[in-house]
């Protein structure tokens, strides 16, 4: 089987790539430029993988051609989007891409690749609700409910914008397979934060803006940095997108991905209790303090059809730093 896979050089994405190498998968994945994908080559190095260059995700058209000229290509991971907050202009360089990226990708496929019948759309717990709502630890949500975020407050900052983009562009998503009758199914993957090491060392491509929480605790000095949140490792994320393919039952189905709650502290005291090397250079915080967040949300789905062996809070974050300081 072959799979196409949009933004290969993802964070996510790279670790898909990898699984599916290691199942003997044939994988093109495409990137912004020729040089990131010869850095995925080297990365790789294993002829079951190819690259294609799409400059552009929100052009109509824009994977057209890759469509065509990969005709056995059966399942199509739609991990690209702009996964930042920090941007100039919070509709043209996220909301867009994300919304139009995806409506775009899914008409051509549906013109130009009938022969594919699984996609997979990589979108966030972001999607099922706001950010109050998960965060504030009563959230009973999740598979079956939505980010009320309108359109107008998306645009207001950047994490409204990332958090609209992916609300927006899954719900385009199920609206494109529900009046258009495509020929592929769709299931969504909805993770959490995804932590744990880059496929390949952090060295040769920034960390990613999930990844960059760790980091920030590693690098913290006075203060503990307020973050928090719904958690999974990006192994098991990755491990997700293929189960939602290979398995018939995953078909039409929307898979929230978290396994536990973290905050600055909580990932603090992993840190200091695995590297007592670090403890003189890092903040003492409030040790052991209690971390709100979801715990009551809705992942029937993923819990009963993709039966995830779900990887720790501590072993993503040891995994993580150790990743790190090896460097
Ligand atoms: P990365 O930033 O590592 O990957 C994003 C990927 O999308 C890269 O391949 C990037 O290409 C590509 N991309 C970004 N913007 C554009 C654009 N305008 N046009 C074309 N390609 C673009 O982040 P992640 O791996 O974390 O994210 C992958 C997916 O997972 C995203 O859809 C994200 O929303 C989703 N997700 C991530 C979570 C997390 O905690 N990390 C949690 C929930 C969902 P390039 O390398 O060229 O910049």
């Amino acid at each position: 089987t072959t799979v196409l896979i949009s933004g290969a050089t993802g964070f996510i994405a790279q670790h898909i790539i990898s699984q599916l190498l290691a199942k003997g998968y044939k994988v093109v994945g495409s990137v912004r430029s020729t040089q990131k994908g010869e850095g995925l080559v080297k990365i790789f190095e294993n002829s079951n993988f190819s690259y294609e260059v799409v400059p552009i995700l929100e052009k109509e058209g824009a994977f057209d051609e890759v469509l065509k000229k990969h005709p056995s290509a059966t399942v199509f991971l739609h991990t690209a989007s702009p996964a930042t907050f920090e941007v100039e202009d919070n509709e043209k360089d996220i909301i867009i891409p994300a919304l139009e990226g995806t409506k775009f990708v899914l008409k051509s496929i549906k013109e130009h690749a009938p022969q594919i019948t699984r996609v997979v759309y990589t979108s966030s717990m972001a999607a099922t609700g706001t950010a109050a709502e998960i965060l504030g630890g009563e959230f009973k949500g999740g598979e079956d409910t939505w980010n009320s975020i309108t359109y107008e407050q998306s645009k207001e900052n950047g994490f409204n914008a990332y958090c609209g983009s992916k609300t927006f562009a899954e719900k385009a998503a199920w609206d494109f397979v529900e009046k258009e009758k495509p020929n592929f199914t769709l299931s969504t993957i909805n993770p959490g934060y995804a932590f744990g090491p880059q496929n390949a060392a952090p060295k040769t491509r920034e960390l990613n803006s999930s990844a960059q929480m760790v980091a920030s605790v590693l690098n913290a000095t006075d203060s503990v940095p307020p973050i928090s949140g719904p958690f999974v490792d990006v192994r098991d994320v990755a491990k997700a997108h293929i189960s939602a393919f290979e398995t018939e039952k995953a078909q039409g189905k929307r898979f929230v991905l978290s396994n536990s709650v973290f905050n600055g502290q909580t990932i603090l005291d992993i840190i200091v209790a695995n590297f007592p090397q670090l403890k003189d250079k890092l903040p003492t915080g409030t040790p052991g303090v209690s971390v709100s967040g979801p715990t009551a949300f809705n992942d029937k789905n993923a819990k009963s059809i993709l039966s995830i062996d779900y990887i720790s809070l501590e072993k993503s974050v040891v995994d993580s730093i150790k990743q790190i300081i090896d460097l």
